[in-house]
């Protein structure tokens, strides 16, 4: 796994994930080398970047241009960029010009209603044996995601993640928590 701080990161574009939880979505994506992964909200390019290292190809799409440049960066310093392709996109609207994937993650969705229409888009885009992961922090998205995936008889998972890191100091340990995040994974 790469380190957070390896990385290159702004405070205009939100992300890396965190070491902990890009270990979790790799993992309940289930990702193999054979994979075609679409990151949806790519921000920074931590997802994107850990899933370019196990899969076949990546296309990760963000709506803001610095999040795609940042990508760009990641990508080049962690020597993946060539399985990459970037889209400065809207997710519904980069969703519309994919074909398939076999696994979709979305790391950010914008209104209730664009989570709807950019999960019922993967969803519909996944080939056979696909898995679709979703990272949130909202309460809302949490709820909002694991109905979809339900309606769409995907069976979802959730889970909760609250890392907490140990700060070691000269009199002891101090543990600093860090956001909880759900994470939302099914299969088709
Ligand atoms: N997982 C990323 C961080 C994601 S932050 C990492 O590891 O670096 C969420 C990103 O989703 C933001 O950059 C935001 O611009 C993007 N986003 C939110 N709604 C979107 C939408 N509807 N279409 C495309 N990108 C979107």
């Amino acid at each position: 796994m790469i380190k957070d701080e390896d990385f290159i990161s702004s405070q205009e574009v939100p992300g890396p994930s965190k070491e902990e939880i890009r270990c979790l979505v790799l993992c309940k994506s289930q990702v193999s080398a054979n994979d075609l992964v679409v990151d949806i909200g790519c921000g920074t390019g931590g997802i994107t970047t850990e899933m370019a290292k196990r899969a076949k190809k990546v296309i990760a799409i963000d709506k803001n241009s610095k999040a795609i440049d940042l990508t760009k960066q990641n990508i080049k310093k962690h020597n993946v960029d060539e399985k990459v392709d970037l889209i400065k996109n809207d997710g519904i609207s980069a969703l519309k010009s994919i074909e398939s994937m076999d696994i979709a993650i979305i790391g950010g969705s914008g209104s209730k209603d664009e989570l709807d229409e950019i999960l019922e888009l993967a969803i519909s885009k996944l080939n056979p044996n696909g898995r679709i992961v979703i990272t949130a922090i909202l309460i809302n998205t949490k709820l909002d995601a694991v109905e979809k995936l339900k309606q769409k008889n995907l069976n979802p998972e959730i889970i909760e993640v609250n890392v907490s890191r140990g700060h070691i100091l000269q009199r002891g340990i101090m543990m600093k928590a860090e956001n909880p995040i759900s994470i939302i994974y099914g299969k088709i």
